[in-house]
């Protein structure tokens, strides 16, 4: 069973959908048909992983003290929620990535390690306009774990590299956006299962 890469710009709503996606998968996992080895399903995030939002900031001023230089503490945390996915990805587990995962090469070194796991990766691309996300980051309280300081937000922005779904690894691409519905939501949840799950393309995946 494969990795699902969550991705998007910062405060667009990521974790909001990686929950859905997380309640969706768990409620087929129950309803599919009785196997001698069930799925199973984890989700795997900065917050699981205990990584600050500011590692993600290169201003050096606003480094914590601890912390060596700028990107060091970025390249930590990558190791560690990359250590996460690899302790549990197998064939017979699906992991949600939720986070920002907005470097190319990162991507690629997720959908490589699916593959080396013989399993495979899709990407769920959450859409949302930057002024939208730029107000949800300012709304929040400056003591809200969640929030990014202003300038590592536009940083971030301005960092983020889109998917492209004509690359190995940045396919299959789904895409939510804010206002998809519920209806919309599960159409694309749907269409997620019916590329990873035990079905026609899902056993395919795994036989490969
Ligand atoms: P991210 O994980 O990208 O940082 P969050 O999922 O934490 O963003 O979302 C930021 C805020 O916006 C949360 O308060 C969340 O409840 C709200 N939110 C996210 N997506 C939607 C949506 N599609 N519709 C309404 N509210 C949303």
């Amino acid at each position: 069973m494969p990795l699902i890469i969550i991705t998007g710009l910062p405060t667009s709503g990521k974790s909001h959908r990686a929950a859905q996606l997380h309640a969706y998968l768990a409620e087929r996992i129950a309803s599919a048909p009785p196997s001698p080895q069930p799925y199973r399903l984890h989700l795997i995030s900065d917050e699981t992983q205990s990584v600050s939002r500011t590692v993600y900031d290169l201003d050096p001023e606003h480094l914590p003290a601890h912390v060596r230089s700028a990107n060091a503490s970025e390249k930590d945390a990558r190791a560690s929620l990359y250590a996460a996915v690899k302790r549990v990805l197998s064939p017979r587990d699906i992991v949600i990535l939720d986070g920002l995962n907005y470097i190319k090469g990162w991507r690629y070194q997720l959908h490589c390690e699916a593959k080396n796991t013989r399993t495979s990766s899709c990407l769920l691309q959450i859409g949302c306009s930057v002024d939208r996300a730029r107000e949800v980051n300012q709304a929040r309280d400056d003591t809200d774990e969640k929030k990014y300081r202003d300038g590592n937000w536009e940083n971030l922005v301005f960092r983020y590299e889109e998917p492209n779904p004509m690359t190995r690894w940045d396919s299959p691409l789904f895409t939510l956006i804010w206002e998809d519905d519920e209806a919309e939501t599960r159409k694309v949840f749907d269409k997620i299962w019916e590329e990873i799950g035990p079905g026609e393309n899902g056993r395919k995946k795994i036989i490969q």
